[in-house]
């Protein structure tokens, strides 16, 4: 389960990165609002859990914009606000549950593992840069423009989409994607035509390349040329 902690107090946010790990949680601590905003936007999460006294920004308007992005992730709102009209405004806004400083940690827990069993912590949308995948409508954009993909290339994307940053192989295209044993060595072409055609879609114009080739070992969906 990776979680993300949005916290500027340092010693709160140190004191949740420990405790969270000591839980068996995978730990991410962002302490300004634009940290927060782009880790939420682009790293695979479970779980967000959102201070709302953060320096330049509010995390309200953290929190709003990143359900105006269509963001699914659970945001579980922990603040030192404890006036009612702040809880209601919190859980308006998007937030999935809400919890006042200072708190009992083993609540905390009980209330991450109720909102993470309520909710489907995949998200709707998969962001990269300026590239946006809609799972459930099934659209890709970049730069705003619309991309037409086959439905093999839609999966392959939005395979590579989920595991942006990491390393796929061949074989786990072959077995994810296209479904089958892995020993199927005659899917290697096959796979690279598809990643040369949705490399040139993605192409377009003055956006920078996305689906990079690490020799030997597959492939790498990312800003940064590897
Ligand atoms: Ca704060």
């Amino acid at each position: 389960m990776r979680v993300l902690v949005i916290e500027d107090e340092p010693k709160v946010a140190a004191g949740l990165r420990d405790g969270l790990q000591g839980e068996g949680y995978d730990v991410i601590v962002e302490a300004t609002a634009e940290g927060g905003f782009y880790r939420a936007t682009t790293e695979e999460l479970d779980l967000v859990l959102l201070d709302l006294g953060l320096p330049a920004r509010d995390g309200l308007e953290i929190l709003r914009a990143l359900r105006e992005r269509g963001l699914k992730t659970p945001i579980l709102i922990v603040t030192a606000r404890d006036a009612a009209e702040d809880r209601v405004l919190g859980l308006d806004s998007g937030a999935d549950d809400y919890l006042v400083k200072p708190f009992a940690f083993e609540e905390l827990l009980a209330r991450m593992r109720a909102v993470l069993r309520r909710g489907a912590a995949d998200p709707r949308l998969l962001m990269l840069d300026d590239l946006a995948l809609d799972v459930h409508e099934r659209t890709v954009t970049r730069a705003g423009v619309r991309i037409e993909l086959t439905v093999r290339e839609f999966e392959l994307l939005q395979y590579l989409m989920k595991r942006q940053g990491q390393i796929v192989s061949r074989d786990a295209l072959t077995a994810d994607v296209w479904r089958e044993s892995a020993r199927s060595t005659t899917l290697s072409n096959v796979i690279d035509v598809h990643i040369a055609r949705l490399r040139r879609k993605l192409d377009v114009a003055a956006s920078a390349p996305l689906v990079h080739t690490v020799r030997g070992v597959g492939f790498l969906l990312r800003k940064e040329a590897p």
